[in-house]
């Protein structure tokens, strides 16, 4: 390992002091940096400063002047641009595309980020040094790579890369990619050779492609036609998230109306032992020392730990299976261990490991002997396969060892858990209640109308109902018992009103009234984002019913219920769909009846007739 500096650095001071006169690559980023591996910059930064290169960081610089861009000069081989973490609109704006009011990427949380904040970079970058190739990532550029509905503009935007004056796209979680880019750059290849390294995107330009043997690439409709036939959209998305697996899936072209934008296949997951290389470089698992205020992001994880890559749930409003993808990639559990007994021995460190997880914690460890030779099955789901291996073994010889590191008095899991993956004849369930989370498990059964859950790729409220069964059971005899906490989701298409009074009465009858509601938002690149758009399924071309404006503003109030301010939504929404009878004061309503204004009428709420009568 090439020895490391405490911090990248970002300022041409800081490099002198690490004898550098000019870097070897730039990194700019809309998130401030923080030297975590959570954060994309620290995790890309280190991960080529490993292999020899000199790496600067530029974090949320002022796009109004070219001061912040300047300050690093111009690198050796070239400019990577993300828009952090986040994408730039997700992270601006609530789904009910209201302003946020602040940043949890930046010090204090100030609003540092430009909108569509990889536009704007790249642009600037590019005029200031127009001969220096700029290379694009991140989740923004990332999941932006095809053409996409823009929640945010209400319309199809072209592929990024036919915008951006960017020379590559790196998708997925891109340490492959920055290291073979640097070392061909290095080598003296012209950044316009570089078109077939896995895990990136480039232009042709129309002449080219035309003239070219386009046997071998899968050819998607165009922009012109997806911008303006739904159907066109849906088949479009549905051959790119077909080809979205390192073994088998094939480049993808899709015309633009002055370039064409191709995706090579993705880059072939990380071996454990690289996952552990790169998980054990020396983060400083703090802000740089720059920054007099804290950035809010970094709290929550400072202490948690990455235990795998990938998913293989098939969420429909996830689009992890564009970028990390189906295949979990698991460190060992030595590596993981050293990582925390390191984190044992910072001044700052509590004894509580925050999280040891991944996109799904119990992903941990699971595997399929299909993955490294074949890739995923395209026509089934891992998460209902009888070939996948289940057993949560390996997890929990993971915690135990953690446990027993000094130092560390609790290991929680604060990744969500798919419920249904946990095999019923193993104790990892409960020894996950007994050790490993608070007083609250939370899960995310998101809805429980079969169509709805259907739509979602979730399973069925019946397997819900199954696991709330085991947890109860857990909780027998136990002097402090603890409770469910699910995730629930409001607006997804699929979702009709009578669908979210279902989902209410549910929460009524099982007493999960929760805070942990979440309107749909269509975020590029899921499939549940293409359904918002289209109304269709992009599998079966199917008409899917899909809630919008109003609607789901009153789905969401169907869900907080017990909210005074909701009333009138939700009493709206009941209407809606013929449910009027859960509007007054029996045992079963949802809301009191009202009289003038607003107070309630005589008739109700009766707290003892509110109650439900005994069965
Ligand atoms: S065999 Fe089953 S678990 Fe393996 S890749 Fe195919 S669907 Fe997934």
């Amino acid at each position: 390992m090439k020895e490391q500096p405490a911090f990248l650095p970002m300022t041409m001071e800081e490099a002198e002091r690490l004898g550098i006169d000019r870097f070897d690559i730039i990194l700019i980023s809309g998130d401030a940096y923080v030297d975590h591996p959570s954060f994309g910059t620290a995790l890309l930064g280190r991960v080529l400063w490993d292999v020899g290169y000199s790496v600067g960081v530029i974090a949320q610089p002022d796009w109004r002047s070219n001061d912040d861009l300047r300050r690093l000069g111009e690198p050796r081989l070239f400019f990577s641009v993300s828009s952090g973490n986040v994408d730039s609109m997700v992270n601006a704006f609530t789904p009910n595309l209201k302003r946020r009011s602040s940043d949890v990427y930046s010090p204090g949380g100030k609003l540092l980020r430009p909108d569509r904040a990889t536009l704007v970079y790249t642009d600037r970058i590019h005029a200031l040094y127009p001969k220096t190739p700029v290379v694009i990532g991140g989740i923004e550029a990332s999941l932006r790579r095809f053409a996409h509905y823009d929640y945010w503009s209400d319309s199809v935007r072209q592929a990024i890369l036919a915008d951006a004056p960017a020379d590559l796209l790196v998708f997925g979680m891109g340490e492959r990619q920055v290291v073979a880019i640097a070392d061909r750059l290095a080598a003296g290849e012209p950044v316009g050779a570089l078109t077939d390294i896995p895990g990136t995107a480039y232009r042709m330009d129309l002449k080219t492609w035309r003239s070219m043997d386009q046997a071998g690439y899968v050819v998607l409709p165009g922009y012109a036609e997806v911008k303006e036939d739904r159907y066109a959209y849906a088949r479009a998305f549905a051959l790119h998230y077909n080809e979205q697996d390192p073994i088998r899936g094939r480049p993808v072209a899709q015309p633009h109306q002055k370039t064409v934008v191709i995706q090579n296949p993705p880059a072939m997951p990380l071996s454990g032992e690289e996952l552990d290389r790169i998980y054990e470089l020396p983060y400083a698992r703090r802000a740089h020392p720059s920054y007099t205020e804290p950035i809010p992001a970094l709290e929550p994880v400072r202490f948690s730990v990455v235990s795998h890559r990938g998913c293989f749930g098939s969420c429909s409003f996830c689009a992890l299976t564009h970028h990390q993808g189906r295949i979990i990639q698991s460190r060992s559990i030595d590596s993981i261990v050293r990582e925390v007994e390191r984190m044992a021995r910072m001044p700052e460190f509590t004894g509580v490991v925050q999280d040891v997880g991944g996109p799904t914690a119990n992903m941990y460890g699971i595997h399929c002997g299909r993955w490294e030779t074949a890739g995923t099955c395209p026509d089934r789901r891992c998460i209902d396969c009888p070939a996948l291996d289940r057993s949560h073994e390996e997890q929990l010889r993971l915690l135990r060892r953690l446990a027993e590191i000094p130092g560390v008095k609790r290991v929680f899991i604060a990744s969500g858990i798919r419920y249904d993956l946990i095999p019923p004849d193993e104790e990892y369930l409960a020894e996950v209640c007994e050790h490993h989370v608070s007083g609250h498990l939370k899960v995310a059964p998101e809805h429980v109308a079969k169509r709805v859950t259907a739509a979602m790729g979730k399973p069925p409220r019946e397997a819900f109902d199954a696991f709330r069964e085991r947890f109860e059971a857990l909780q027998a005899g136990k002097k402090k018992r603890q409770y469910l906490v699910p995730y629930l989701m409001s607006g997804h298409p699929g979702c009709r009103m009578e669908n979210m009074v279902e989902l209410a009465e549910y929460v009524r009858d099982t007493g999960l009234y929760t805070e942990q509601v979440q309107d749909f938002t269509p975020t590029p690149m899921s499939i549940s984002t293409t359904i918002y758009h289209t109304g269709l399924d992009p599998f079966t071309l199917k008409e899917v019913y899909v809630p919008k404006g109003r609607e789901k503003r009153v789905q969401r109030a169907l869900m907080h219920y017990r909210d005074p301010a909701n009333h009138a939504l939700v009493c709206e929404g009941l209407r809606a769909a013929g449910r009027e009878d859960l509007i007054g004061s029996a045992w079963n309503c949802l809301v009191p009846a009202r009289g003038k204004g607003g107070r309630p009428t005589r008739a109700g709420p009766n707290p003892r007739q509110t109650r439900r009568p005994p069965r």
